[in-house]
């Protein structure tokens, strides 16, 4: 897998060429699996942490359609408590590439060197995903309303705290028990 150097993949990763597909006419469809499991660039102010699953591509009269589910992993702030996180989702694709291009068909097309774009409906789609509320997790605690801390930073120190006493608690002649029985 080629890395560009600045630490991500580049969006060019993200055409899918569909020539043949327009050649072999109505009703061939192929499936192709998509894997970067690396940051990747999808437009100048996104970029997607990583990408897999498959698309079905089928030739239809009006173009190619595609059909699948895509895993992708977006950094974004949890909308609780302001942390950045991988936000992980699945996106059910099914969109049509109008070949020739026709704007009362689809708003994409498959471009003149036979090339689809998956960049646009990615952006699209994750914009649409990323206007819901996320959080980091499930039991994601939030800010203190007087304080304004990570409640789940307090938590996870409060539980580290509880370890150590644990470990201290030990008698020494015990520990060397333990010792014996490993
Ligand atoms: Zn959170």
């Amino acid at each position: 897998m080629p890395v560009a150097r600045s630490g991500y993949l580049k969006k060019r990763l993200l055409k899918l060429q569909v020539g043949f597909l327009l050649t072999e006419g109505p009703g061939n469809s192929r499936e192709v699996p998509i894997s970067l499991p690396q940051r990747i660039q999808v437009d100048s102010d996104l970029f997607l942490e990583s990408i897999a699953g498959s698309l079905v591509l089928t030739r239809t009269k009006e173009g190619i359609l595609i059909q699948g589910d895509l895993r992708l992993s977006h950094a974004r702030e949890c909308d609780r408590c302001l942390e950045a996180f991988d936000h992980a989702f699945v996106l059910s694709i099914a969109e049509l590439f109008a070949s020739p291009p026709d704007a009362n068909i689809s708003a994409f097309s498959v471009d003149s060197n036979g090339e689809i774009d998956l960049a646009p409906l990615l952006r699209e789609e994750v914009l649409i995903e990323e206007s819901y509320r996320s959080f980091c997790r499930d039991d994601c605690r939030g800010l203190s309303a007087d304080t304004g801390i990570n409640l789940n930073y307090e938590r996870e120190a409060a539980a580290e705290a509880m370890q150590l006493e644990g470990g201290a608690a030990i008698d020494p002649r015990l520990a060397v028990l333990k010792q014996l029985l490993k």
